[in-house]
């Protein structure tokens, strides 16, 4: 079933077009990687899926229906930010709580949520630390944590692992890929490192100057790139 529709998205600020004509259909448990330079549009593409910025033309549908006609308890999406943006003054277990509260879940509920997104991450003996008392790997746990709990249909995640260092970055590469197969979701990563794009996504889509240049398996991508920058982005043999 297709979850996720972008119908001719545009958007411009202050006059500079940053995103033209992109249209995408993505599957229910699809995990696909939004791949480009810096300055492609990507982060803005995901804002917009998610909810958090408009398009100045053109459509999102989740499920079927209209993102702006989605009221945001609706939209089962969560967003995991490069920055992580988690509440510095909050608890990681008050980071994961915060959301599920105001949406009224119950406190058991919340609680059961918590501890097992915390078994999951590894993060069980972390819960009563505020952000400032943890590595950087250890937030973007949490961050993940945080967008688990809510148990979307579909997870954005902006560079994930761009923060971390090399070898903390390659462990929590293999995490995502066991974390997709547990989670049972679909996902978006925002990456602009290829490697990463290669190895965790069924579908990448290759972005570069507003537009989308090409979307296949990574297969195809390296085989058979659309055109000269994909060729040169992804390395694709000469
Ligand atoms: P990427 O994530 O691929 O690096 P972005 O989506 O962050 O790209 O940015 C695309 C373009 O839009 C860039 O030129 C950036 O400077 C610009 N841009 C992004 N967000 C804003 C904003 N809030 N106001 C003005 N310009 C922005
Ligand atoms: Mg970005």
């Amino acid at each position: 079933m297709t979850s996720l529709e972008l119908l001719n998205i545009r958007k411009s600020y202050g006059g500079t077009r940053v995103l033209d004509d992109v249209s995408l259909e993505m599957d229910d448990c699809e995990f696909v990687a939004f791949l480009g330079p810096s300055g492609s549009g990507k982060s803005t593409l995901l804002r917009i899926i998610a909810g958090l910025e408009t398009a100045d033309a053109g459509e999102v549908r989740l499920a079927g229906r209209r993102i702006d006609q989605l009221p945001p308890g609706e939209r089962n999406v969560a967003m995991v930010f490069q920055s992580y943006a988690l509440y510095p003054h909050m608890t990681v277990r008050e980071n994961m709580a915060f959301g599920l509260r105001n949406a009224r879940v119950p406190k058991d509920e919340i609680d059961a949520r918590i501890a097992q997104a915390a078994e999951v991450l590894e993060i069980k003996d972390q819960l009563d630390k505020k952000p400032a008392q943890m590595s950087g790997g250890q937030r973007q746990r949490v961050a993940i944590g945080r967008a688990i709990v809510k148990q979307p249909g579909l997870f954005l995640l902006d560079e994930p692992l761009s923060n971390l260092d090399a070898a903390l970055r390659t462990r929590t590469r293999v995490e995502l890929a066991q974390l997709r197969r547990r989670v049972a979701a679909a996902v978006i990563m925002v990456t602009h490192d290829q490697a990463e794009a290669m190895t965790l996504a069924d579908r990448i889509v290759v972005m570069n100057e507003r537009r989308i240049q090409q979307v296949g398996t990574p297969m195809e991508i390296y085989a058979h790139p659309a055109n000269a920058f994909v060729a040169r982005f992804v390395g694709s043999p000469a």
